[in-house]
């Protein structure tokens, strides 16, 4: 069998036909999921290339299987230009996702049964900070941080609090629902008076950061971790940044640590991705992103949602939807049914269990990649709230999903 005269359409036409269903769903629904994008047509092709085929265990001019010369110049084009846009001593462009990225940067440090402090997965942490059920809750002793129950915001004194009281080898910045800007410096003076390492993991927010239009945590934070698919808009997987003096340790952790080969097609989409976030034109797109966000939590909060902490200063948004008679489970099937893609959220404080929860999480890095503009984010508010208010009734929902389908008709994904 000769393996390349087969489009994939006649060599298997299960997989062919569920990607044109998942690219006819991506096209004709609004992706409101916070950590989702739209890569580029040129991230495709690279994450599709033929580098799949390659095995390049090592780094570049240190592997360990010969004809690697074309993964080499892939891979450290990704960290030349990762470093240049971030500003970041060393770059690990290796790990598979956004949580391996974090399990080396633990790994590279931390031993068995060191007290990790992260941000409460319940107030907008995540998995990868000390969940229980992940291997970092495992491994590590958990303690967690929230934010005010007032205000919405991290309660930075209290950090610093259960930071001298635990002293944490280990202390995690950074979150997954949080719409407010991350204050890395106060992090890391809690660090430094607690003689902790401090990880920023920018997963969400990694191209607001590059774009400059969120603090960095570079002059501040000992390892720098983020996923490339979030709001960087890169191919799915992580990163791993640091000073220069753990660049050993975490290039170990990742391999022969954790990893075997890199995914080199993946890393040369990142390197694409990367370049792509150089550009003015990507600085743009991450402010239009913030206005877009604004708009949409002006034109919510106008129909009387609560969103947390009274509104966003990112990508995303979190909104109580507690005196909105549905929780947030219910908001999720409902809005899916009009075409709206988002996902239930725990809220701070939430009394509903994690698979019912009292929230939805908004983001628009993904609706923004597409060119919704801040008139867009009127009417995506409006239907969102005309489909809360009537989430039982078949025939709004029918003139809602219309709605949507024509607004996706304007803006066509590819
Ligand atoms: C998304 C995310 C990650 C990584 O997730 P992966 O799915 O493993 O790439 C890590 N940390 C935070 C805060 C995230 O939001």
């Amino acid at each position: 069998m000769n393996v390349n005269d087969d489009s994939l359409k006649s060599a298997d036409p299960d997989i062919y036909d569920a990607i044109q269903g998942e690219r006819e769903r991506e096209q004709n629904k609004i992706v409101l999921i916070a950590s989702e994008n739209y890569v580029s047509r040129a991230v495709l092709e690279a994450q599709g290339s033929i580098l799949t085929n390659k095995y390049a265990e090592g780094y570049p001019g240190k592997r360990y299987y010969g004809g690697c010369e074309y993964a080499d110049v892939v891979e450290s084009k990704a960290i030349e230009r990762a470093q240049k846009l971030f500003g970041a001593d060393h770059v690990n462009v290796q790990p598979h996702s956004g949580s391996q990225a974090n399990m080396a940067a633990y790994m590279s440090v931390l031993k068995p049964g060191d007290t990790i402090l992260g941000m409460d997965l319940k107030h907008g942490g995540h998995l990868s900070h000390g969940a229980k059920v992940n291997f970092s809750g495992m491994i590590y002793r958990d303690v967690s941080y929230g934010v005010d129950a007032e205000t919405g915001y991290i309660n930075y004194d209290l950090v610093r609090d259960l930071a001298l009281a635990h002293r944490p080898r280990m202390i995690v910045s950074g979150a997954s629902a949080y719409s407010r800007i991350i204050d890395f410096g106060k992090f890391y003076s809690i660090a430094k008076e607690v003689n902790a390492f401090l990880l920023a993991d920018i997963a969400h927010i990694s191209g607001l950061i590059a774009a400059g239009l969120h603090p960095s945590p570079f002059p501040y934070a000992d390892f720098v971790t983020s996923s490339t698919h979030k709001t960087l808009r890169g191919p799915r997987g992580g990163m791993i940044m640091c000073k220069s003096a753990l660049a050993r340790a975490v290039d170990k952790c990742i391999f022969p640590g954790i990893q075997g080969g890199p995914l080199v097609h993946v890393i040369a989409a990142k390197a694409v991705a990367f370049r792509e976030a150089l550009t003015g034109q990507f600085r743009d797109y991450q402010r239009a992103i913030l206005r877009n966000a604004k708009r949409l939590c002006d034109e919510l909060t106008k129909r009387g949602y609560r969103i947390i902490s009274g509104g966003t200063d990112n990508h995303l948004m979190l909104v109580d939807l507690g005196n909105k008679n549905i929780n947030g489970k219910e908001a999720e099937e409902a809005l899916d049914k009009a075409g709206i893609t988002v996902n239930k959220n725990a809220i701070p404080y939430d009394n509903k269990p994690s698979t019912i929860t009292s929230g939805i999480r908004l983001g628009t890095p993904a609706v923004t990649t597409r060119g919704f503009t801040e008139e867009t984010m009127g009417d995506v508010a409006d239907v969102i709230d005309t489909v809360l208010q009537n989430p039982g009734d078949e025939q709004n929902m029918k003139v809602q999903r219309q709605r949507v389908k024509s607004i996706c008709e304007r803006f066509p994904i590819y």
